[in-house]
């Protein structure tokens, strides 16, 4: 039996519980009870702290390397790439005023496209390049990419032969970011309840019926799904494929030359300057079968893949050591588009953000939220 004061305090039906404590889930509760001060907002995480890629991702405060973006161009049109760009870096804006930029450790340290000798990319956005700097210029109100050859060889990178570089990007601190969102939304009075796994809900006339993995149930007015990766677990209908990430860093190299987010391989690699080492991810295309998995883990064929590309390419001729490797896992689907959508009466789905959450996580969230108000 729980006591009144359980029951007031902790126990009370919540009017919108949000699964899934990341970036979106955070940020959703926090939006919601902004509008609504005294309404109550339950978050269900079921790691004991954030579990998800919030805290397992490279850190990148970017918007799409000009690759990326040129792809994006051929596949949807100009008006799609650019809406995207406009998505992303606005989403950073509203991230870094939010929280501060020395909170979440956003440093604008420049982002970087390299390309290798004989590289068929390299052709295919130089002759572009011009021509994508002119369509982004009206969004930014200057040119976004430049050639950078004296950035290349003050780097010290092996055959590497162009790198594009904007100063638009930059890179933060994902374990601060975190904290401090974490720290405000329970600051301002929503309930987060770690190691609370839900396994699934029934939506009734009244309220949504939602099951822990501890036999606990839960009444919530509504419900925001934002598991983004493991979407499928409680909405098998929605086309949310998971995709592995595996990430490598390394003890501080002396004297490192890197610095700044990389982007290589149409952003199949990235890697940064981390506290005086690197940290490198990537090689998804390895194995596309196998890392399109919600297991954490890492595999020897792309651990030895993103250790070549750091003995060959990013710090040839240094002794480096690797201090920690890791994994995270995506929500990808058909389309770069996340879904933000009503999925039925109570419940409202925000997931599937690809590779660019700490981009977008803020404005999907927002967008979240307002549906949750709108009902
Ligand atoms: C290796 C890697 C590198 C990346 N690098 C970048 C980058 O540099 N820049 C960038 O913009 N983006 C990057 N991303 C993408 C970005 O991290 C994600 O898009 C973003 O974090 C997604 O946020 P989210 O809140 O939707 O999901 P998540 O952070 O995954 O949050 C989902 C949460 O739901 C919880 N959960 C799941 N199922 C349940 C359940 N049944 N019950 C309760 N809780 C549940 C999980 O534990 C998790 O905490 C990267 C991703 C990876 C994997």
């Amino acid at each position: 039996m729980h006591s009144i004061w359980q029951h007031t305090g902790f126990h009370a039906a919540p009017h919108l519980t949000v699964i899934g404590g990341g970036l979106v889930g955070l940020f959703t509760a926090l939006h919601y009870k902004r509008t609504f001060p005294t309404q109550r907002v339950l978050v269900l995480e079921r790691g004991p702290f954030p579990s998800g890629a919030s805290v397992k991702n490279a850190g990148f405060a970017c918007f799409g390397s000009p690759s990326e973006l040129l792809a994006d161009l051929d596949r949807e049109g100009e008006m799609a790439m650019l809406a995207r760009v406009h998505e992303r870096y606005q989403g950073l804006l509203e991230l870094r005023a939010e929280l501060g930029d020395a909170t979440i450790g956003f440093e604008p340290t420049g982002g970087h496209e390299l390309y290798r000798h004989h590289d068929p990319l390299y052709t295919r956005v130089a002759e572009r390049f011009d021509r994508l700097n002119e369509l982004l210029r009206p969004l930014f109100g200057r040119t976004v990419f430049h050639w950078d050859p004296q950035h290349l060889s003050a780097s010290g990178m092996q055959g590497v032969a162009h790198l594009a570089s904007t100063p638009l990007e930059g890179g933060l601190d994902s374990g601060k970011l975190m904290s401090a969102l974490l720290a405000k939304a329970v600051g301002i009075g929503i309930l987060f309840r770690p190691s609370a796994e839900v396994v699934g809900f029934e939506e009734g006339s009244q309220a949504v019926l939602i099951r822990l993995a501890s036999g606990e149930e839960i009444h919530s007015g509504q419900v925001v799904v934002a598991t983004n990766a493991w979407t499928q677990q409680l909405l098998p209908h929605l086309d949310v494929r998971p995709a592995r990430g595996q990430v490598i860093l390394t003890a501080p190299v002396p004297d490192l030359r890197i610095k700044g987010t990389f982007h290589y391989k149409e952003g199949y690699y990235y890697f940064r300057d981390l506290a005086g080492g690197i940290l490198l991810g990537g090689g998804r295309e390895l194995d596309i079968d196998g890392e399109t998995t919600a297991e954490e883990g890492t595999t020897p064929l792309i651990q030895d893949a993103l250790e070549t590309l750091l003995r060959e390419v990013i710090l040839p001729g240094t002794n480096f050591r690797i201090t920690r490797r890791w994994s995270g896992i995506m929500g990808l689907g058909p389309t770069k588009v996340p879904v933000v959508e009503r999925v039925s009466e109570r419940v409202i789905a925000a997931v599937r953000l690809g590779g660019m959450g700490v981009a977008i996580g803020i404005r999907v969230a927002h967008r979240a939220a307002r549906l949750v108000e709108g009902a």
